[in-house]
């Protein structure tokens, strides 16, 4: 009587013992990861591409010197402002911007927006020209030019996804951009609408050295609205940002 009471039990236990093995195991096989799985997952970890919260995705990747658009690069162009174009994907959303802002009173004036890469060799070569003539040697005039003007391809212009925003009187004050942008209301409200808008200040004060673009508070970049939000909170530039989702 006592080895029947018992065997059931050993039974009903070692059979379990060997079903958690064999899962155990299991997961073990499906779920040790090799480094291609580990990118595929990080990848597929973005939260908004699993969650389907992400928009525009098409527009977040980096344009800079070490990230050059390819040399067959195309656009699709729509207006903006008076000529000035977008790429025509995020085009409606700067329209609806400056139409936002104009209805709390903030007039925002586009200076520059979608540029081709002919137009960017001749606005890199004009401003070398210029630092010459105001005394500097040659190659210190290329160096300062590219610290401000981009090479063709590297320019998020060239790619139409960056707006230079100004205030509607800015050349009656001034002869060139300048940070003191930073100190008008047309700045002020888009430091604090223009993610809303899938658009983020792309070179912050603080990370010159990663971006190796001065200061610019009045270059703007769709990057969606989704990672626009995203990269607002973290105050990160889109270069750190960048890495640690992929
Ligand atoms: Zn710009």
């Amino acid at each position: 009587m006592k080895a029947v009471s018992v065997r059931p039990a050993a039974v009903i236990a070692v059979t379990l013992v060997i079903y958690l093995l064999y899962i155990g195991f299991q997961q073990l096989v499906m779920h040790f990861p090799s480094s291609s799985d580990k990118l595929r997952a990080a990848q597929e970890n973005i939260p908004s591409a699993t969650e389907r919260r992400v928009d525009n995705l098409w527009a977040y990747y980096l344009i800079n010197a070490e990230n050059p658009l390819p040399r067959d690069f195309t656009v699709g162009l729509d207006y903006v402002q008076g000529s000035f174009m977008l790429d025509e994907r995020c085009a409606g959303y700067a329209r609806q911007m400056i139409e936002d802002a104009a209805a709390d009173g903030v007039q925002l004036t586009v200076v520059s927006a979608y540029r081709s890469v002919q137009k960017q060799q001749e606005n890199l070569e004009s401003y070398t020209k210029r630092l010459i003539r105001e005394g500097h040697s040659s190659t210190e005039a290329r160096r300062l030019a590219e610290k401000e003007i981009m090479l063709p391809y590297t320019s998020e212009h060239n790619a139409g996804l960056a707006l230079d925003i100004l205030t509607p009187d800015w050349w009656e004050t001034h002869d060139d951009v300048t940070d003191d942008f930073e100190n008008t209301e047309q700045f002020r409200w888009l430091s604090e609408n223009a993610h809303r808008y899938g658009f983020i200040m792309r070179y912050p004060k603080e990370y010159e050295n990663v971006t190796k673009i001065i200061y610019e508070p009045w270059h703007y970049r769709f990057v969606g609205v989704y990672y626009a939000e995203k990269i607002k909170e973290s105050r990160l530039p889109l270069e750190y940002f960048y890495k640690t989702n992929f």
